[in-house]
């Protein structure tokens, strides 16, 4: 080999070594030591050098996850060691009967359990040898599945190279791929708008895009594997299910955080009531709770039933679904002009909520899932707390029904409806359902976040003529308010208040705030970013405005043709008239950006200020707000009465402030 060559290779290595560490800060510890663009530079920098050494290139190198030709299909995919499935146990009562068969067989009453939410996903089982990544597949019927080593590869927190050094011989690594709920929205909205048919849920959503034949689809799908155990623990030489976790954590996987060590039946049911509870606010979906024997060598003695181990049992989660007829078929306008049908439900109980209506999105869905008025319909919850409808009952299908057909006409302000792919809208500019809207969404936490302007208020400015768009809202005074119903002097004098308090947005809150269809916010910061000032954007061509990341074609179409609009244009200088101004960059900057890289999370009541309120001042010093609880967080600020989120905080580690610590900090900021 030639000198240059040894020195090639060494780099090869280095870059691969520091790339894998750091997809695994990122991917499987939620912990990244350095920037996403140190990242890109290490990763470009491989490419090129593998690009000018194409025979240095190994099917483990970080550059090879994706760009993998298409299969005609899968190859089957036979599991060395058969994949046993998990009895279920619908009650405490199962439960408790399964802790005490596993006693009576051990013998006595104490015994450790490993307790692992059970994630609502697809079951694979993943094959190392020498450390490399050789082979992945579905679980299929437990003995035969599928071979999707191609997608699998493509999913970045699992790893093409085991981390650590001197594995030799198998190790086949099982676990679920799942797709977070968020990532989940994100894609079924992507979907409805390209009038694509929706998944159900996350995990229909994960099967789908891992059964792809085309890998470069399932690339771009938001896959996350988690991995829970081995098919032989003897091969990791540790002693204990919870050891298994911590031994796959070290050498490369992402497990599951939330898992808990219980010794006895009631540490094991508090731990189900305490997940039960955080279901709704874990970032995945979760159908139940595996309880696991933890000491392998019990396992050992309690062994395995025909295809079920007599170690472990799942407790499952009432069902997210639930049935109820559909009394009628209503259509909305939206705050675009979108009109959208939504489904009116009989009152049912679901998951601890009441569900009385779910949007259907648009015609072509409705006769997609091919619901009717008066059909007993499925509606569940997933995904995100917005229950759907999943289809009708067909065996209950009244014997006179009518497929649903969209009005032509809007039905608040009797303009004809005007076909737009898949959608239908009013075009009117001034119609009155259009025009609330707007205003709704322009006073809400995304936008503007003006205190106490809520959707009544805003019914009986439009129902009273006070206000004709959201211009008008900054030329009330406290005497237009006081002649409302329900308007008391200090409540008028607080909500112009708080008005002109939203007087001075940035530039990012105000593009949110004229609501431009598919500009949400993080669409705004983008472009808020590149452009600088209204000006610019209002000039922008599509074809700029499309070069940006995350700005496609669809979206720049949409900012063009907002701004092109007279009536638009019209309402924007009438706002500046009125006072509006949009904050420079310069002024953000003079206020300091001392909470940059800090994120902070709500839970509980504030009595200083509003969560809004709040949100704005943390954004206005640099720091980030979310609503989930993870690993990440810096600050949780905790009103009273604080939910579970508190809770996880502390188990996570996160710096808790009460309302006098997070104003201090605010303060000094
Ligand atoms: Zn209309």
């Amino acid at each position: 080999m030639h000198e240059d060559d040894a020195a090639v290779v060494n780099r090869i290595r280095e870059l691969r070594k520091e790339l894998d560490y750091h997809n695994y800060r990122y991917h499987a510890l939620d912990a990244p030591e350095i920037s996403d663009a140190q990242y890109d530079e290490l990763f470009r920098e491989l490419v090129t050098i593998e690009h000018d050494y194409p025979h240095l290139i190994t099917p483990d190198s970080p550059t090879q996850r994706i760009g993998a030709a298409p299969l005609k299909e899968f190859p089957e995919m036979v599991h060395r060691i058969p994949m046993l499935s998990i009895d279920n146990a619908m009650d405490e009562g199962g439960v408790l009967s399964f802790h005490a068969r596993v006693s009576r067989w051990l013998g006595r009453e104490d015994v450790e359990y490993c307790c692992e939410p059970k994630f609502d996903g697809l079951a694979v089982e993943i094959v190392y040898e020498g450390g490399i990544l050789i082979r992945g597949g579905t679980r299929g019927d437990g003995i035969v599945g599928e071979d999707v080593t191609q997608n699998l590869k493509t999913i970045r927190s699992l790893p093409l190279r085991l981390l650590g050094n001197g594995f030799s011989g198998i190790l086949e690594v099982r676990g679920e791929v799942v797709m977070d709920k968020s990532a989940f929205t994100d894609l079924n909205r992507e979907r409805s708008e390209k009038g694509e048919p929706l998944f159900a849920n996350p995990r229909n959503a994960a099967a789908g895009s891992l059964r792809q034949l085309d890998p470069s689809i399932t690339a771009s799908r938001p896959l996350t594997f988690f991995a829970y155990g081995v098919s032989d623990p003897a091969v990791l030489e540790v002693t204990t299910q919870g050891f298994v976790l911590d031994a796959l954590q070290k050498i490369g996987f992402k497990v599951n955080p939330d898992r808990s060590l219980c010794r006895g039946m009631k540490e094991v049911m508090d731990f189900v009531a305490n997940m039960q509870g955080q279901r709704s606010e874990l970032p995945y979906e979760i159908d139940g709770i595996v309880i696991k024997v933890n000491d392998s060598h019990d396992q050992e003695i309690l062994g395995v039933k025909a295809r079920s181990p007599r170690w472990a049992v799942a407790f499952k989660f009432p069902p997210t679904q639930t049935t109820t007829v559909l009394m009628k078929i209503e259509v909305q306008v939206g705050r675009t002009g979108v009109v959208t049908p939504v489904a009116i439900l009989e009152p049912v109980h679901l998951a601890g909520v009441v569900v009385k209506r779910a949007t259907l999105h648009n015609e072509a869905e409705v006769h997609r899932k091919d619901v009717r008025e008066g059909d007993t319909v499925i509606v569940q919850r997933a995904g995100d707390v917005i229950p759907e409808i999943v289809g009708p009952v067909k065996t209950k299908r009244p014997a006179t029904t009518e497929v649903f057909r969209m009005p032509s006409r809007c039905p608040v302000c009797t303009a004809v409806l005007v076909q737009d792919g898949v959608f239908h809208r009013c075009v009117n500019l001034t119609c009155p359902a259009r025009v609330r809207e707007q205003i709704y969404h322009f006073a809400s936490k995304e936008a503007l976040a003006i205190d106490g302007l809520g959707r009544r208020i805003i019914d009986q400015l439009v129902e009273g003529g006070l206000v004709h768009d959201v211009s008008d809202l900054y030329k009330l005074t406290v005497d237009d308010l006081m002649k409302l119903e329900g308007f008391a002097e200090i409540s008028s004098k607080k909500l112009i208040a708080a008005i002109d308090a939203s007087r001075k947005p940035t530039l990012e809150r105000f593009l949110v705030s004229i609501g431009i269809q598919h500009v949400g916010r993080v669409a705004s910061r983008q472009i808020a970013r590149s452009f600088g000032s209204l000006e610019r954007i209002m000039h922008a061509s599509k074809e700029e405005l499309s070069t940006l990341t995350g700005i496609g074609d669809e979206i720049a179409h949409s900012i063009t043709e907002f701004f092109a609009q007279d009536e638009n244009q019209r309402v924007i200088e009438r706002l500046f008239e009125r006072g509006l101004v949009i904050s420079s960059p310069e002024q953000q900057n003079s206020l300091g950006k001392s909470l940059q890289g800090k994120t902070f999370c709500f839970t509980g009541t504030l009595s200083f200020m509003s969560r809004p309120e709040a949100q704005r001042r943390v954004e206005s010093l640099g720091g980030t707000v979310v609503t989930n609880v993870n690993k990440k967080l810096t600050h949780l600020v905790a009103g009273s009465d604080p939910g579970s989120k508190r809770d996880r905080a502390v188990t996570l580690g996160v710096e808790i402030l009460d309302e006098e610590g997070f104003l201090k900090m605010i303060e000094e900021s």
